[in-house]
């Protein structure tokens, strides 16, 4: 399947991303394996750009601290990771159809920021969607099994 995606789409430290180094193997490994594979077939299926929003895939520990969050995101793939998928705003609906199909376990629409968080967590409470508001509250809407 033709490959649709750089490994740069998915850092979002603009350093690492110029100098094309600091990303773990681990990472890079992850997102081949496990991201790729799902992200290729989706955007092979819908047929129009899938953009990775913001270049938010792996973000650093201390990338997390600096901007004021926990540091326990799913992005800084810990896990298999996360990242964070949008396109053209008329397409939002075909995207979201094929991620509720998709292999990811959780996936949270941020309906203020227009994108979809995908990762792998708690695969064993099932597959789940989230709808996610201002005040940042995962709200499950959906039991995917
Ligand atoms: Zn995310």
């Amino acid at each position: 399947m033709k490959n649709y995606f750089k490994i740069s789409d998915f850092i979002i430290d603009p350093k690492m991303r110029e100098d094309h180094a600091g990303v773990p193997l681990h990472v890079v490994e992850k997102l081949v394996r496990y991201h790729l594979p799902i992200l290729n077939r989706i955007r092979e299926a819908l047929g129009f750009p899938v953009i990775i929003s913001a270049h938010s895939g792996y973000r650093t520990y201390e990338w997390e601290i600096i901007h004021g969050r926990s540091g326990y995101s799913e992005h800084t793939f810990k896990g298999l990771g996360a990242v964070d998928l949008t396109c053209e705003p008329r397409h939002l609906p075909q995207l979201r159809q094929e991620l509720l199909k998709s292999e990811y376990s959780r996936i949270a629409w941020y309906d203020h920021k227009r994108f979809f968080h995908c990762d792998f967590k708690d695969g064993e409470l099932g597959r789940r969607f989230f709808e996610v508001w201002e005040n940042g509250i995962w709200r499950e809407v959906k039991d995917l099994r």
